[in-house]
């Protein structure tokens, strides 16, 4: 699939998702237009000088999906096929991932069309502080607060802080989540999304009487997600049997060492010429014979074609919106147990939101708090989550989506609609 298509479907999956869900609540025709429909939506276009001097035109999107429980929170995309309909569709996600986490944000989503690793660190640090510049009339701690994303990291998110901060006149942590400690980062940001992975995981095998020592796991995507998801989960027994990057995978049957791993990845960039394994390519990763899948790179990854070829019996995803609807459709048919999205990689958010309330008090907690707090927001809702799926017969997916959308009707019926 050409990935336009796939970026544009991205937006018609959150659609088909929350209409699934919607349906299950029971909820009026233009209650759910308004659900549906995101709140603003800003495109920029923008110069840039490159190292060379002349001016390059970059393209970046900022989106509010919902305002109503909250300042919007969501992260930045810094790749090559960012589109309007994909950040749209991330916006949304946002939404119902704090509400599921139930945490005061509504969803947001940014992203400029552009591949970070062409550009050297000084065209980065220039497009970052002039997209900071152009969608500044949204950010703000008490309006909107971005964090990383795929393509972006601590780093990036310090010259965003830097670059609010130089416009109000006054240092400004709290805009921006996601950055360095020396700046009011939070201590265990980094880790949150691939330790929140294995937590859901874990409970998930476990509920279905599976222990981690016992399974085998193949992660697509070996960045911030996927990378610390493997050492999470091989530290917890787990057999990490294949991994990939955008430049291919390594396989071996045997079991990775995810920490050397990440030294090989250090010195040489890629996984994909890691000696210790044989190659192989993202598309076969997918179908692998192993026990938990953990696609934890990009949306649409299994499609109605692959999908019939999925070997595992459990799908955790690290990443927003990898599979297809009708993917979807196929492996829930087939028995596949999926522990969807907004619950499965809440982490990032979760503590993104104890590094703004940290920033807001400037006061800062410990790492085994953060841990401690973390893993209890996470294992709460998971609980509910697994309660209403067993109680109504429904997926993992429509349980998470009917909790998260009901908090969101909630809190609009207690705000009205003004005027
Ligand atoms: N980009 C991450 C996500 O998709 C984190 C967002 C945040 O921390 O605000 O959940």
């Amino acid at each position: 699939m050409a990935s336009t298509e796939k970026r544009r479907s991205a937006w018609e999956v959150a659609v088909a998702q929350f209409n699934e869900a919607a349906r299950h609540l029971n909820l009026p025709e233009d209650v759910q237009e308004f659900l549906r429909t995101p709140k603003r939506e800003l495109i920029v276009h923008f110069p840039v000088i490159m190292d060379d001097g002349r001016i390059r035109m970059f393209t970046g999107y900022r989106v509010h999906h919902s305002t109503i429980k909250g300042p919007t929170k969501g992260g930045i995309r810094y790749h090559p096929d960012v589109t309007l309909e994909e950040v749209r569709a991330l916006a949304m996600w946002m939404t119902w991932k704090c509400a599921l986490m139930n945490l005061p944000f509504g969803g947001a989503k940014g992203g400029v069309a552009v591949d970070p690793h062409a550009l050297s660190e000084g065209e980065l640090r220039r497009l970052t502080r002039r997209y900071t510049a152009e969608i500044s009339i949204l950010l703000g701690p008490e309006k909107d607060i971005p964090a990383p994303d795929v393509g972006t990291n601590p780093t990036i998110m310090g010259w965003i802080m830097d670059t609010y901060s130089i416009h109000q006149g006054y240092a400004v942590p709290a805009v921006v989540t996601g950055k360095p400690i020396s700046i009011g980062g939070s201590q265990g940001r980094i880790e949150a999304t691939g330790l929140g992975v294995m937590y859901t995981t874990r409970e998930t095998l476990h509920r279905k009487g599976v222990r981690m020592h016992e399974v085998t796991v193949a992660i697509q995507g070996f960045g911030n997600v996927g990378s610390v998801t493997a050492m999470a989960m091989h530290r917890e027994g787990a057999k990490i049997v294949a991994v990939s990057d955008v430049h291919g995978g390594v396989y071996n049957p045997h079991g990775l060492d995810p920490f050397n791993l990440m030294r090989h990845v250090q010195d040489s960039g890629t996984v994909a010429d890691y000696p210790l394994g044989d190659p192989i390519t993202n598309r076969d990763l997918l179908t692998l014979d192993v026990d938990v899948l953990v696609p934890a790179a990009l949306e649409g990854v299994i499609d109605e074609e692959l999908a019939p070829h999925v070997k595992a019996r459990f799908i955790a995803e690290g990443a927003n919106g990898p599979l297809t609807i009708e993917a979807d459709r196929i492996l829930q048919s087939q028995g596949v147990v999926i522990i969807p999205d907004i619950l499965c990689n809440a982490g990032g958010v979760i503590v993104s939101y104890f590094e703004w309330v940290q920033d807001l008090q400037s006061f800062f907690w410990s790492e085994d708090e953060i841990r401690r707090q973390l893993k209890r927001i996470m294992l709460t809702n998971f609980d509910v989550v697994w309660d209403i799926a067993l109680s109504k017969g429904v997926d993992l997916r429509t349980a998470a989506y009917t909790l998260a959308i009901s908090r969101v009707v909630e809190a609009l019926e207690a705000r009205g609609v003004y005027p």
